[in-house]
């Protein structure tokens, strides 16, 4: 009981959206976030049509057509193959993690199909506890707020929300962060359960664009196991091969500083994630 209290009281200073500010540590944003949006590559595909079309003259145009219909029939059953192998890779995954999957309907709130999605938002619990405890917290608590997943310490995982619908994990963030991630609040998310914090927060975008992992962990109380590091670099392909792209990797701070998570001793792993997808920095 003592142990349900205490993750009681923690459990707000992630998940309730930043109605308890106040025992949080102060952490500046990841500025450098935004240049993993791709907007590099994007210009840069931009740059070389350009160019294209004005070495081309008529003839070059039709043939410059003709190309461009060959290479769509060319591509279509290269893409096929794309969506069937991403989609064997997602099972592959899914299997070996021995994911539990306890959906829950109060913890939808819209749809997020693979056009909005964008990032994955990293969580500690501030709490210990089993994955399947941390989800019926949420529940009891009766206020919607939920991650789509939960690694427990031993790098069990429990999934209640499914990937392509909106959960509640990040809540609001700081005002002028819809832009800086390139966000947007259109209503998709019914926003039940969630309230304004303030003017410094007023931002809410994040929870539409993304998929949200809670690791169990208390900060300051020691490292991340092993084992759940590994189920964490799995998750991430699983997701990634879910979408058939690989999505940026922030954590909850990024999105609205002043929030604890994730802790200082996950910020090596955080940058190692942001550059290989992997804790240890070894891509795969
Ligand atoms: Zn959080």
């Amino acid at each position: 009981m003592k142990r349900l209290r205490r993750m009681t009281t923690l459990l707000g200073v992630c998940l309730v959206a930043g109605i308890v500010v106040g025992g949080c540590t102060p952490a500046a944003s990841v500025g450098g976030s935004g240049s993993l949006r791709g907007g590099g590559s994007v210009a840069a595909e931009g740059s070389a049509a350009g160019s294209l079309s004005q070495a081309s003259g008529p003839h070059d145009a039709i043939d410059a057509g003709a190309i461009a219909a060959l290479d769509t029939l060319l591509a279509t059953p290269m893409q096929a193959a794309q969506r069937a192998w991403d989609s064997s890779q997602e099972a592959r995954l899914r299997s070996q993690l021995g994911i539990v999957e306890d959906y829950r309907d109060e913890f939808v709130h819209g749809e997020k199909g693979s056009e909005h999605q964008r990032y994955i938002v990293l969580h500690d619990t501030e709490s210990l506890g089993s994955a399947s405890s941390i989800v019926e917290f949420w529940d009891n608590n009766n206020r919607g707020i939920a991650a789509h997943f939960v690694i427990a310490q031993d790098g069990s995982v429990v999934q209640c929300v499914p990937l392509d619908k909106i959960a509640h994990h990040v809540g609001f963030g700081d005002t002028g962060h819809n832009e800086f991630f390139g966000t947007t609040d259109e209503s998709r998310d019914d926003k039940v359960g969630t309230t304004p914090i303030g003017s410094w927060a007023r931002d809410y975008g994040m929870n539409s664009y993304s998929v949200g992992i809670e690791l169990v962990h208390v900060g300051g109380q020691g490292g991340y196991p092993e084992a759940q590091l590994e189920a964490l670099d799995r998750l991430i392909a699983l997701i990634d091969a879910h979408y058939g792209f690989e999505s940026e990797i922030i954590d909850h701070k990024a999105w609205r500083s002043g929030n604890s998570d994730t802790s200082p001793e996950f910020a090596v792993y955080l940058k190692n994630y942001q550059s290989s997808r992997t804790h240890d920095g070894v891509g795969e």
